[in-house]
């Protein structure tokens, strides 16, 4: 037996030798630079050295010693097989790399070859964060992608990039300007890049990529990165179904690395890539990763994925729907006639409510095949992989007849559904038909464990499963004859690992059966302390018997599984149209019913520069105030502008906390849900396409990349003022804040001309620099807008509505007051702007200069202590238990008046 103890034993019983179990660890390891290495030995992975090191620290287990090396013990730790996939997970998610290396020989086969010989290892897989496969370890919701950038220097010049989620076997492939890598690796947003050595250096240096895209960088295999061997991969992958010469250079080289690296991986040619698809021109709306992460599009600011706009919008019920709803909020279309085939489906659903909920209801019981269908390529796949397909396969062909059924003279469906409803109604009813009659109903989850076969599928399996079962009988009787034989009651037949069947009495009836007794019927096998156990000659026989059908049946299910993988890997092309299809319905039905539900409008989509929303709403800010029972105030905005001229440009002015922000973003994001073909937070909106968003808040630290608050904000209004077009749309959330009133004032202002004068794009400009109202004056397309607020008994009342006109101030202290800045700073803060206010800003230190210090100015009114407070005490006095009803709430009534009074004083 090659377990794991007598092995590591082996590892090094000499100090100064090196066994030959050490020699091959080390030539795997050293074959295998950057991975953790799995090394099984007999039901574990063990974990050598610094691995072991890196290893038990990262997953909290044990840290042993076995052996010697160089005269020094040989650090080890060790994860069950069995349990290895939740360890992977752990090791993965912490940014590991590791390298499954198995036994790819029995172990008695490496005896035979004599006593010192090792079993032959091999490694099977190298896990990385880009190329997982299984659920456990996939992202739930989304893509898992591996990205592939390429660079060629001479004639066809350029950046290209190619990507793969190899768990659904989806690959694309892009050419790319070097200005817009960013963006497109913040679009893609891989789990894992790969780069050529040169190309690595260079970005790891100077490209200026933050530092969660650094850290996802790993080198590509350096030999299969250029274009020509690019070439050749793709034509041996895709049998001749892709041309290579259809793709640039730079792209042939990425896709090269890109299936290089997978086949280096997976150690396996069975991925099931689909043929790559190409993204020529603008194809979509680009948006940066600052505008990305300004604009908590997938995820927060801080990470997390409550808050962000996909969490309040996604309604999808399956995995596949999720990925490709996210697919589409990334990258939201340009094409006006794209973008509407996309609202046709989606308006066509909206009228239909009862369809809707039918195939969600159909959709939420349909499996992931996209992902089982790479398991079953790879050879990963289980019985539970099949029965997936197959039921898959019948639920597409329902779902088709219930989008047929829905079809009435005032009611077609549009091209969009009707082609999905066709790819539908095509799945392979003969396959489904074939993987039902042959799966039994529950299945498990791994093929070799056997039993997933039904009953009455193939004759030859239940004969032999019959004489397993049968034997079960046969035991049962032969232990009643053994105890009618031997007049012991507790005679029992057992069953274990080391002796097989076996009879087993009770110590005391141990002697009966000994000796020659009953025609030496019994050999003794054990003692133990309270029983002895024996073997017959009918047991040993009885044992071969059911061992070998077992065997058999399982060498039979074995076969079966083979031949109903391949039968499903015949139609790999359609299911996966199939599961695409069923992907696409399900976006388009939860976009219908986040429209029905959340009164979001149709927009109008064409090549203008028009900007027209009418009552439009902040859709994550209006979710959260309706959990808080609140409601949203929606505004309009008219941003529209000609060709000629360019766009308006809004000056939003007003009081901090007024709601310029939450404005400024729902714009944005309507702009985005709207070309990624959904309905819109408003009431009507038009949109003439935008090429690309831009949104800036100014004021965010990149201190892993060390740029300071104020450098970021500069090089990211930088890239607008660079990159902005006609058809763009750009938010710019107090620009120039990071630095000194008259500096940044001074470059909010040219900001804004430059806006105006030189890129005419749509924008919208929030500001508390009062004076850049005067810009409205000059600039002719420049408007003002402020957000309203009342003042009431002292207080800010903030109404979140946008008027025409500029606000003369900014409440800051207000809002100060109201977030609780002491009493006394207030007061001061109070006296220094009335100074400031009176004196003129021109030279606000000789302004200041006269006002008395903080210690010497009038004592403020401190706040009463809380003991001291009305509102403190009317709280603790009153007694809940003892209200009626209407008494609580006279009770609230009295509380709310000696609020005002308090608020007043
Ligand atoms: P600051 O100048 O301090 O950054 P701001 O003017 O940008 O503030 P926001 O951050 O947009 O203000 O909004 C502050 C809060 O006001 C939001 O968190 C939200 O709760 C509320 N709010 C904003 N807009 C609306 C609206 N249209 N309707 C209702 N509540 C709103």
């Amino acid at each position: 037996m090659d377990t794991t103890a007598q092995q590591a034993g082996n590892f090094a019983s000499d100090p100064g030798a090196v066994t030959p179990m050490m020699a091959q660890f080390f030539e795997i390891k050293g074959a295998n630079p950057g991975y953790l290495l799995f090394y099984r030995m007999g039901d574990f992975y063990e974990l050598f050295f610094e691995d072991a090191e890196i290893a038990a620290q990262a997953l909290g287990i044990t840290l042993t010693r076995r052996g010697k090396h160089q005269g020094a013990d040989i650090p080890m730790c060790g994860v069950p097989v069995h349990a290895a996939q939740d360890y992977l997970k752990k090791l993965i998610g912490l940014g590991h790399r590791v390298a499954v290396c198995e036994q790819v020989e029995d172990p008695a086969e490496a005896r035979r070859r004599g006593s010192k010989s090792v079993v032959k290892r091999d490694v099977v897989r190298l896990v990385t964060p880009g190329t997982l496969t299984e659920d456990d370890l996939l992202p739930q919701g989304g893509n898992n992608f591996l990205l592939s950038l390429a660079r060629v220097r001479h004639g066809d010049e350029g950046y290209a990039l190619a990507w793969t989620d190899i768990s659904t076997g989806e690959m694309f492939a892009a050419d790319c300007q070097p200005e817009a890598l960013a963006d497109e690796i913040g679009r893609i947003d891989p789990a894992e890049i790969i780069a050529p050595p040169a190309l690595f250096q260079t970005l790891k240096a100077e490209a200026g990529l933050p530092q969660t895209v650094v850290a996802r960088l790993v080198q590509g295999p350096a030999d299969a990165s250029d274009s020509e061997t690019g070439a050749l991969l793709l034509r041996e992958t895709f049998a001749g179904l892709v041309d290579p010469t259809a793709f640039s250079r730079p792209a042939r080289a990425a896709l090269g690395a890109l299936l290089a690296y997978v086949a280096q991986t997976q150690k396996s040619s069975g991925v099931a890539l689909r043929p790559p698809l190409v993204e020529r021109g603008v194809s979509h709306m680009r948006i940066d990763m600052a505008t990305r992460a300004s604009l908590e599009l997938l995820v927060t600011q801080r990470g997390e994925t409550r808050g962000a706009l996909r969490h309040a919008i996604d309604l999808t019920v399956t995995q596949p729907g999720a990925r490709a709803f996210a697919q589409r909020l990334a990258a939201p279309l340009v094409d006006p006639a794209a973008i509407n085939a996309r609202l046709d489906m989606v308006e066509r659903l909206v009228a239909d409510t009862t369809l809707v909920s039918a195939l969600r209801g159909m959709l939420r019981t349909t499996p992931d095949i996209a992902r089982a269908l790479t398991r079953l390529h790879l050879d990963r796949g289980g019985p539970r992989d099949l029965a997936a397909v197959g039921r898959a396969i019948a639920q597409a062909r329902t779902i088709a007849g219930a989008l047929k059924a829905s079809i009435s003279d005032l009611a077609p469906l549009p091209p969009g559904l009707e082609e999905i409803a066709a790819t539908l109604d095509a799945a392979p009813q003969p396959v489904a038909d074939e993987l039902a009659r042959a799966l039994a109903d529950d299945v498990p989850l791994l093929a070799r464990d056997g039993g997933f076969v039904a009953t009455g599928y193939e004759a030859e399996l239940d004969t032999q499963r019959r004489l397993g079962s049968e034997s079960r009988k046969i035991i049962a009787q032969l232990q009643a004859e053994l105890v009618d034989l031997t007049d012991v009651k507790a005679l029992k037949i057992r069953h274990n690992n080391v002796l097989g069947f076996f009879v087993e009495v009770p110590a005391s009836h141990g002697a009966r059966l000994m000796n020659g007794a009953f025609d030496n019927r019994f050999i003794h096998r054990q003692t133990l302390a309270n029983a002895m156990r024996f073997t017959t000659g009918e047991l040993a026989d009885l044992e071969g018997r059911i061992a070998r059908a077992n065997d058999i049946a399982l060498e039979i299910e074995a076969a079966i599984f083979t031949r109903l993988r391949e039968i499903v890997l015949v139609e790999t092309p359609l299911l996966q149209a199939v599961a695409d299809a069923l992907a696409g319905l399900d976006v388009a039905a939860a976009l219908a019913l986040l429209a029905a539900e959340r009164s979001f409008a149709r927009p109008k989509i064409d090549d203008s520069l028009a900007f027209m929303i009418e009552g439009g709403r902040h859709p994550v800010v209006e979710r959260t105030l309706e959990g808080e029972g609140q409601s949203f105030v929606a505004n309009d905005c008219a941003l529209s502008g000609t060709n000629g001229e360019g766009g308006q440009l809004w000056l939003v002015t007003g009081p901090n906390m007024g709601g310029k922000s939450t404005f400024l973003r729902q714009n944005a994001l309507i702009a985005i849900l709207a070309q990624m073909g959904s309905y819109v937070p408003a009431r009507s909106a038009h949109i003439g396409v935008v090429d690309r968003v831009f949104s800036r808040v100014g004021a965010s630290d990149d201190i892993a990349s060390g740029r300071s608050t104020f450098m970021v904000e500069m090089v990211e209004t930088a890239a607008i003022l660079d990159r902005a077009t006609r058809h763009s749309l750009v938010i710019l959330d107090e620009i120039g804040r990071g630095t000194a009133t008259f500096d940044g004032l001074s470059i909010a202002w040219a900001c804004v001309e430059a806006l105006h004068e030189s890129t005419g794009c749509r924008a919208l400009f929030a500001t508390h620099y009062h004076e850049m109202t005067a810009l409205a004056a000059t600039l002719e397309r420049v408007s003002n807008h402020t957000m309203k607020v009342r003042e009431y008994q002292g207080e800010v009342v903030f109404l979140h509505e946008v008027g025409p006109g500029a606000a003369d101030r900014s409440y800051g202290i207000q809002v100060a007051r109201l977030a609780g800045l002491p009493g006394p700073v207030i007061a001061r803060a109070r006296a220094v702007l009335d100074t400031l206010e009176k004196r003129g800003m021109a030279n606000p230190a000789s302004a200041l200069a006269d006002l008395p210090l903080f210690s010497q100015s009038p004592p403020p009114v401190l706040s009463p202590q809380p003991r001291d407070n009305p509102l403190i005490s009317m709280i603790d006095e009153a007694r809940p238990d003892e209200m009626t009803p209407r008494e609580a709430l006279e009770w609230i009534y009295e509380l709310k008046k000696a609020r005002h009074a308090d608020g007043a004083r």
